[in-house]
């Protein structure tokens, strides 16, 4: 197998320091990637360049595969956001969210295993807003048939290639019939027409909140559309010890990209302390995806070594302070060089 080509966006604040602490790693596994870095948000700024530079995207597109750090948002009016830039250039519509436990992470639950999966393009985020008379303001939710179809059927396909074995669809449409309809609709259709392989329910969203915080274990992939998912991710995030420990990726037709899902931290910048696991297990997903569509074994074991090495650090007290532990951001990164050595 050749080597991987990945876009690297190390982004603003603590990005830099966990995208050199991820490289580390991924260098000490002997993954055969070869990174190309560009820059995005603040750091693109002072260069002079825009937040999210056509370059970096071009460069997205004819790579195909994207780790990105956090970038910050420019305080002011006039600057796209680098993640919307990033969404609707490469049109990546399925935003994907493993929860998983984590050992040496203790929460009030053990054994959650959840992939969150939300559409990234429409819903109430189609920025549809008006005011109707003063005094009167309206957000339109857009549900397209196209847009619900695609995500259903992404999220099946997934399903059956990381052998998952049921989708919930989390809903409101005995409010909104016709939008929520629409969303449920098509995800019944998939099921039905092509893969009936998956178990499939359905759960209003309210009494799906209340069943996923009294057992988040009888849940294996939820699929939601864009406002649901958003508010559903940070809720499964708390279930397993908060946004430092949980990945993500946009995946798109033509490319991914693969990201931590907290900020950029600019108060703890400099001082050696980020934590970067939710960086690497981003990557760790990453080389999942790389080895999955390109049939290498090799790349898809290595990602479990990576994975291996990170937990048995965790589960011996080989912790950042942000997860209650004492080390930095070199320390931990050594902790999980060592055990991949070992
Ligand atoms: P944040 O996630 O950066 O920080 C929230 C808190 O969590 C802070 O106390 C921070 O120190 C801590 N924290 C976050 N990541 C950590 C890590 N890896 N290790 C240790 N501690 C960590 O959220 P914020 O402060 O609201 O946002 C800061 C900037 O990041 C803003 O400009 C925001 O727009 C941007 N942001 C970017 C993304 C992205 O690029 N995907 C996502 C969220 C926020």
């Amino acid at each position: 197998m050749g080597t991987h080509h990945v876009v690297l966006i190390p982004g603003d604040g603590i990005g830099p320091s966990i995208a050199e602490a991820v490289k580390r790693i991924l260098a000490a596994a002997e993954v055969a990637v070869e990174w190309h870095e560009h820059a995005a948000g603040v750091s693109a700024l002072a260069k002079g360049k825009d937040v999210m530079p056509e370059e970096t995207l071009e460069a997205i597109e004819h790579y195909k595969v994207a780790l990105k750090g956090p970038c910050s948002t420019p305080v002011g009016e006039g600057f796209r956001s680098v993640n919307v830039a990033l969404r609707k250039k490469l049109n990546l519509y399925a935003a994907v969210r493993p929860v998983r436990s984590i050992p040496g992470v203790t929460t009030r639950f053990e054994n959650v295993d959840i992939i969150i999966v939300r559409e990234n393009t429409e819903g109430l985020y189609s920025g549809v807003e008006n005011e109707v008379i003063p005094g009167v303001v309206m957000s339109m939710k857009v549900a397209t048939e196209e847009a619900c179809r695609r995500i259903a059927h992404w999220a099946f396909r997934f399903a059956t290639l990381r052998r998952r074995h049921k989708i919930t669809a989390m809903h409101k449409a005995n409010i909104m019939k016709l939008t929520d309809g629409l969303f449920i609709k098509c995800a019944r259709d998939a099921h039905r027409t092509e893969y009936p392989n998956i178990e499939y329910e359905e759960l209003i969203i309210d009494a799906g909140c209340m069943k996923i915080v009294q057992d988040p274990t009888r849940f294996d992939i939820l699929l939601l559309e864009n406002l649901y998912g958003d508010v559903m991710s940070d809720l499964c995030a708390g279930l397993v010890g908060g946004l430092g420990v949980v990945p993500g990726a946009n995946f798109g037709d033509q490319a991914a990209v693969f990201e931590a899902v907290h900020g950029s931290a600019p108060d703890i910048v400099g001082k050696g302390i980020a934590n970067p696991l939710a960086l690497l297990m981003s990557a760790v997903m990453m080389l999942e995806h790389l080895g999955a569509t390109k049939d290498d074994a090799k790349t898809l074991a290595q990602a479990a070594q990576i994975r291996t090495a990170y937990e048995s650090a965790l589960a011996e007290g080989k912790k950042t302070r942000d997860l209650g532990g004492e080390l930095g951001t070199d320390q931990f990164t050594d902790a999980v060089i060592e055990r991949l050595r070992s």
